[in-house]
């Protein structure tokens, strides 16, 4: 079976940036199950497995804008500590739900500076190239009610 819009698709995947360092990886766990063809991945990955099948290797470049976008700087804030209150420890490398000028959404802590805090609600991989390497490990049919969902149910999947 194909890889193909509506399918339940299970793949080990290791996703390493331009230098080599593994950013995020399935080896030694469990697949990532997803549901194909409803952005449950990156559009240049989801683009790339179309059309595969089981057993078959991917490997993938693919730019920002197929992947988290290009980094908009205008999402690099100072934001007065104040606007903080309720936590004790404001550190670089923090990831925290905040409101932006584009609403609710994660923010890093980039600096703390005095009373100012420096905040990037980009996302940690925007504007970076993705490498992927992706072992396809089964594909099926999803259920009517997953397509309904938009997501996957069952082992890897949601279990409500
Ligand atoms: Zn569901």
């Amino acid at each position: 079976m194909h890889i193909a819009a509506h399918r339940v698709v299970h793949i080990h995947y290791t996703l390493t940036d331009d230098g080599g360092m593994v950013l995020d990886s399935s080896a030694g766990g469990d697949p990532l199950v997803y549901l194909h063809g409803v952005g449950n991945l990156v559009p240049g990955l989801e683009k790339a497995l179309e059309g595969k099948q089981r057993g078959d290797k991917v490997s993938v470049t693919v730019p920002p804008e197929e992947g988290y976008g290009p980094r908009d700087e205008s999402l690099v804030q100072q934001v007065p500590r104040r606007a903080f209150k309720g936590l004790r420890e404001l550190k670089p490398g923090m990831r925290l739900h905040a409101e932006s000028a584009h609403g609710p959404g994660l923010v890093s802590v980039v600096a703390v500076t005095g009373d100012l805090v420096t905040v990037d609600g980009n996302h940690a991989l925007a504007g970076q190239r993705l490498n992927f390497q992706v072992e396809i490990a089964q594909v099926r049919e999803a259920t009517a009610e997953e397509v309904l969902h938009g997501h996957v149910h069952g082992a890897g999947g949601h279990s409500h």
